[in-house]
């Protein structure tokens, strides 16, 4: 199968317009290519996630006629392949522990000799405060935060170019300075987005990524670590972000533009689609 591509809801809310016209474009692509449509759903964190939004998640993107594969992945399952994940980077000396709390890293980043903390695709750059001098060895911690020593994993990554579009260049050698130390295990969820999303779309044989343009500042580190971790680079696409008449994207707790409250005022799924240029 040459195209394979998803919709990954968290459901830690209502869907709004803006889930409703990815989750469409990208089902309408799979249609339209003959390929796949994948539902995930990315129920990492366990204290936002809840199996009533699930629900609801299903339920309005059928109502919108869309259609995928059961039964479907869910993050929530998958720990011990991401912990395999960050084993083989562990032993690769590319990641270490770290123990800052947000407040630690805000304040280092802002000590009045660095200027104004600068700012990658996860906010304030780690200023690396706890990056060891050599890379650890011996077993990796339990239950820890676990970074991306941003630096070396460019070094092995082996790649010049690795990420282009609309003309915009993303150079590896750049990495360190824009994007910095991710984090890539969380103290309370096992693995990050970036880890758990780079491996689900490898597992799930996902060849087209189309998804909102808030996430074309991440897919460098999802293809830096796919070269590490030696799993396929989809195609990336990432579409134009639905707004409110203010011009602020929607967001979870926009319950006005719910799906969920379309459907009760009696709208049809071929206004939600008109609602959002489809
Ligand atoms: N659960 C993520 C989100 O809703 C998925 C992001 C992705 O498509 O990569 O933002």
């Amino acid at each position: 199968m040459s195209f394979v591509t998803r919709f990954a809801p968290s459901p830690t809310g209502p869907l709004h317009l803006g889930h409703a016209f990815s989750a469409m474009l990208a089902h309408d692509r799979a249609k339209a290519e003959g390929g796949i449509f994948l539902l995930r759903i990315d129920d990492l964190d366990r204290t936002r996630c809840r199996p009533d939004w699930e629900a609801q998640i299903f339920d309005d993107l059928g109502w919108l006629g869309l259609d995928w594969p059961k039964p479907v992945m869910r993050q929530s399952d998958r720990l011990p392949r991401y912990r395999e994940a960050l084993e083989t980077l562990w032993n690769q000396r590319l990641i270490y522990h770290c123990s800052c709390t947000r407040a630690d890293i805000r304040a280092a980043a802002s000590a009045p000799q660095e200027g104004a903390p600068l700012h990658g695709p996860d906010g304030v750059i780690y200023p690396g405060t706890c990056r060891p001098e050599t890379p650890p060895t011996g077993p990796m911690p339990e239950g820890a935060v676990l970074r991306l020593d941003m630096a070396r994993a460019c070094e092995v990554a082996d790649t010049a170019l690795f990420y282009m579009e609309k003309g915009e260049k993303s150079s590896i050698e750049d990495m360190p300075r824009t994007v910095g130390d991710v984090v890539l295990a969380r103290r309370d969820m096992g693995a990050s987005y970036h880890l758990s999303v780079v491996l689900d779309d490898a597992d799930q044989g996902i060849t087209h990524v189309i998804r909102g343009e808030d996430l074309a500042p991440a897919t460098q580190i999802h293809i830096l670590l796919q070269r590490l971790l030696g799993l396929p680079t989809p195609a990336y696409e990432h579409h134009r972000l639905i707004r409110d008449e203010t011009g602020k994207r929607l967001a979870k707790r926009d319950d006005a533009r719910a799906i969920a409250t379309w459907r009760d005022s009696g709208a049809a799924p071929q206004d939600i689609r008109a609602l959002v240029g489809l």
